[in-house]
């Protein structure tokens, strides 16, 4: 996809942040090129338009700057999967475990519904743990997660990866 190059080429990398040794992807600089953020869009809606998807869930912070694009060009509903202690209403909790400590993610209950066909998006996907964690949130409530889309997938720097998943919560592999 000749479109790829010029989204891959507006993603920034800043060394040593947010720690020294880190390689920062930095997707900021893609919001600001018009183009590359409408093709990076685009190739989602392309993929996911015709697939009776009905639940767009958006992993925090990042993923709330494609999802809610996507959720709208596609006809379905956006879902923000926050970090503890953000939303104000009921919410199922799913803790992971990352490179140094722990983390969570929640989700409003009945925002999802059982039997709901939806996707996951995040800008980047590095181990999966993330992925994985808003993956068995979903499922908790009865979807089913067909396919979760990511901006760029690490660490052979992948743009736009396709994370398929199996119905554990068990991420499959990326194309
Ligand atoms: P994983 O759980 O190891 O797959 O890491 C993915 C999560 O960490 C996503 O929510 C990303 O937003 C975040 N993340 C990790 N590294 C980077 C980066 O270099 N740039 C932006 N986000 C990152």
């Amino acid at each position: 996809d000749p479109r790829l190059k010029a989204i891959s080429d507006a993603i920034r990398v800043v060394p040593h942040f947010p720690k020294p040794g880190i390689m920062f992807q930095d997707i900021t600089t893609l919001l600001l090129d018009h183009k590359a953020f409408k093709d990076t869009v685009d190739i989602f809606v392309d993929r996911y338009r015709d697939m009776d998807i009905s639940v767009v869930a958006g992993v925090e912070a990042r993923g709330f700057l494609f999802g809610p694009s996507i959720a709208l060009a596609i006809g379905a509903k956006f879902v923000p999967l926050r970090k503890p202690k953000k939303l104000p209403g009921e919410v199922i909790s799913e803790k992971y475990v990352l490179e140094y400590g722990n983390d969570c993610l929640e989700m409003h209950v009945g925002d999802v519904n059982h039997g709901e066909r939806a996707i996951i998006i995040d800008d980047l996907v590095a181990t999966g743990g993330t992925l994985s964690a808003a993956i068995t949130l979903l499922e908790r409530v009865g979807a089913e997660v067909v396919e979760c889309a990511c901006v760029i997938g690490l660490p052979e720097f992948k743009v736009i990866a396709i994370v398929c998943c199996q119905n554990n919560g068990r991420l499959l592999d990326m194309t």
